[in-house]
């Protein structure tokens, strides 16, 4: 029977850092996630009175009026002391028994909730809980206490924790009588609270799938057991980032370059975890205007002091080799050494990665401290390396789905032990290629992972793929998702395709700061995925953007850079991505993708406009003498961009003043650059 001294207080609140507005979110017709927690409740047969506590906040206005429009009484109190608010609001209500509900439980089992409540009454006890430790699943949680007991905790509980948590005090301090109400067999593997995106969306299909009302546990259990795979969308995710950070570790140490068996080992330890096929190409190979470079790998490198001290070792960083120096082993003067030695003065701790991959050469890396060091005399120095005829390494997975269509996620496996740039991408990639193919229900879009070397593995994926290039839609590069920083999304050279507004409505969505960067022909994988021969919808979903920390492209660009928190948050980020994919699979119409600037415009006497006669990727600029030989960090050439950018949207419509409108280079360094690739027979120009 109901009894008015039995209330329940329903917390909740607009604010939530995981899903903004939750409680507002609508789960069937116009039933909000709070009203299908109300409704379920208005069925027990104990609750004698239900009121929704919620903060005094403006931004909770629309959760009172909600109420109001339904006649339900809402009580407004103390924002982060809840502890507070739930003493006053049942103060107010005279409850003598409280039963304590989040508003994020809209399945919540009204008969359960008063098998809970009968235990209560019947049992000599101040405290009842269902989750100490979970046994039922979640989403099912229900906490019972008494008037006495709740001013108790309200007076004496002073810990932050016990105040914004509520029942603490109760259940940890042993002054209470508490039990714990548990199941006979542990199913809290199954999980119906809305507390993040892919929640919401399983709740959704829960209520669809039922109809009946209340819905009660046994209800969500049958169907469970009948339809396993709708339970799939919020398992075997890693919230807390601990495996990616694991798998980070562990690939962390080892040299890799866009060659070699550093690479082939990182696919190996990758293939533990999802089924890569891994392709050899060999050396020589023609891939566009590209050849696949000789092998390179390397057994031992140091430097010996004049004083015969081994003062650099490659065994202890893998940075302090020109990654693809070629072999030597010699004694040199103090100044034939530094004419090999690449420090940053800048960073003086610093080791710097730097890299030689067409033009052979030889050197060492160090900090500038330790160089600033160095005596005069003559130094024995070996690099122990091999370059050779062999081949190219790369991974692939492929996830099949229900359609042809597919999206692709590409990282790069080419970097050493350099943690944001390159390897953070790697483990989110690892991790969602886990959580997709986990999934027992077949996702609608085909998933593609590809883990290359950076430019010459895309441009040797995309020449031995041109089949299957149109069926790609939408695709990201991954690389730079664990630092500390807000999110930074690359969009696509298309600017609008629906990759670019899905991973924008979930930046948004997040309520967080993040900065969105039009597409621009430098950078990473996504230049030869956009290059104008392919122009695919393509963007880059980062944390801080390469080149933008100072710690990129230098040793410590390294473990303590990258944490496993910012890692889970990029993965849920990427895991929204996909599911609204997933959700808005066919629905999506695109008038015009593709970001023509210059359409049916008329062409300004001194205008000229180009054609590029590479469009597929970019061409080999190194063998024409037209690409600086040492790659690495912070470069700023101005000419090197231009001809970048001329390459890229010079594809016979947009003409050097539009270039120079979205590249903001001065005009007269893009005809500068433009008369250069006329010359080597890059581009040539359009006169109509
Ligand atoms: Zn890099």
């Amino acid at each position: 029977m109901k009894k008015k001294s039995i209330g329940c207080i329903v917390q909740a609140r607009m604010g939530s850092s995981r899903l903004p507005k939750k409680v507002m979110s609508i789960i069937y017709e116009n039933k909000t996630v709070l009203d299908c927690v109300i409704d379920q409740l208005s069925h027990s047969k104990l609750i004698g009175n239900l009121v929704v506590a919620t903060t005094s906040k403006k931004i909770d206005d629309p959760i009172e009026n909600h109420l109001q429009k339904n006649g339900i009484s809402c009580f407004r109190g103390n924002e982060n002391d809840v502890l507070d608010r739930y003493y006053q609001c049942a103060k107010k209500h005279n409850f003598e028994t409280i039963v304590r509900i989040p508003a994020d439980k809209p399945i919540i089992d009204p008969l359960f909730v008063d098998k809970v409540i009968q235990k209560f009454l019947e049992s000599d006890i101040d405290y009842i809980s269902t989750f100490h430790p979970p046994s039922f699943p979640i989403g099912s949680e229900v906490e019972i206490f008494n008037f006495s007991s709740l001013e108790n905790a309200w007076k004496n509980a002073s810990l932050p924790y016990e105040r914004e948590h509520v029942t603490p005090y109760l259940y940890n301090t042993k002054k209470f009588k508490a039990m714990n109400y548990a199941n006979k067999k542990n199913q809290s593997s199954i999980r119906y609270v809305v507390d993040r995106y892919e929640d919401l969306l399983l709740v959704k299909k829960i209520f669809s799938k039922i109809s009946k009302r209340p819905i009660l546990m046994q209800d969500i259990l049958q169907l469970f057991e009948q339809e396993k795979s709708l339970f799939e969308i919020n398992k075997n995710i890693d919230y807390d980032g601990k495996n990616m950070y694991k798998l980070l570790k562990k690939l962390y140490p080892i040299c890799r370059s866009i060659t070699g068996n550093g690479t082939r080992k990182t696919l190996k330890i990758i293939s533990e975890q999802i089924p890569l096929i891994i392709h050899e190409v060999p050396t020589g190979t023609n891939v566009f205007d590209w050849t696949i470079p000789k092998e390179w790998n390397i057994k031992d490198a140091y430097i010996k002091a004049p004083n015969g001290k081994k003062i650099i070792e490659f065994k202890n960083s893998n940075l302090h080799v020109l990654n693809y120096s070629i072999p030597v082993h010699k004694t040199i003067s103090l100044s034939e050494l530094k004419e090999h030695l690449f420090t940053l003065p800048k960073q003086p701790d610093a080791i710097p990665y730097k890299t030689s991959y067409y033009a052979e050469n030889w050197g060492f890396c160090m900090s500038h401290n330790q160089f600033l060091k160095l005596e005069n005399g003559n130094y024995e120095i070996l690099i122990d390396s091999k370059l050779k005829k062999g081949s190219l390494t790369y991974g692939e997975y492929y996830i099949k789905g229900k359609f042809e269509e597919e999206v692709l996620f590409s990282c790069y496996v080419c970097h050493p032990s350099i943690c944001n740039d390159s390897l953070s991408g790697v483990v989110l990639a690892v991790e969602l290629a886990k959580y997709i193919s986990n999934l027992k229900q077949k996702p609608n879009y085909s998933f593609r992972f590809l883990f290359i070397p950076e430019t010459i593995g895309a441009i040797t994926w995309l020449a031995r793929n041109q089949q299957k290039i149109k069926k790609i839609k939408h695709g990201l590069v991954m690389t730079c998702v664990g630092d500390s920083g807000p999110s930074t999304y690359k969009k696509s050279r298309q600017g609008n395709s629906e990759i670019d507004q899905t991973v924008i409505s979930v930046l948004k969505d997040s309520k967080e700061n993040f900065k969105l960067l039009d597409f621009f022909p430098l950078g990473s994988d996504e230049r030869q995925y956009c290059s104008p021969g392919f122009n695919l919808p393509v963007g880059s979903l980062m944390r801080t953007m390469y080149g933008k920390f100072p710690e990129y492209h230098t040793s410590a660009d390294d473990l303590n850079f990258v944490k496993e928190e910012f890692l889970a948050d990029t993965f849920s980020k990427y895991l929204k991505v996909i599911l609204k994919l997933e959700e808005n699979y066919g629905k999506f119409t695109s008038n015009n993708n593709n970001k023509i600037i210059r359409k049916n415009k008329k062409l300004d006497k001194n205008d000229h406009v180009f054609l590029n006669l590479y469009p597929k990727c970019e061409p080999q600029l190194g063998k024409r003498g037209i690409y600086h030989d040492i790659l690495g960090q912070n470069q700023d050439f101005v000419k090197e961009k231009a001809i970048m950018w001329i390459l890229s949207f010079s594809d016979g419509i947009n003409s050097i003043k539009d270039i120079e409108k979205i590249s903001k280079i001065d005009i007269n360094m893009l005809m500068e650059a433009s008369s250069l690739l006329c010359e080597k027979n890059l581009i040539k120009e359009i006169t109509n």
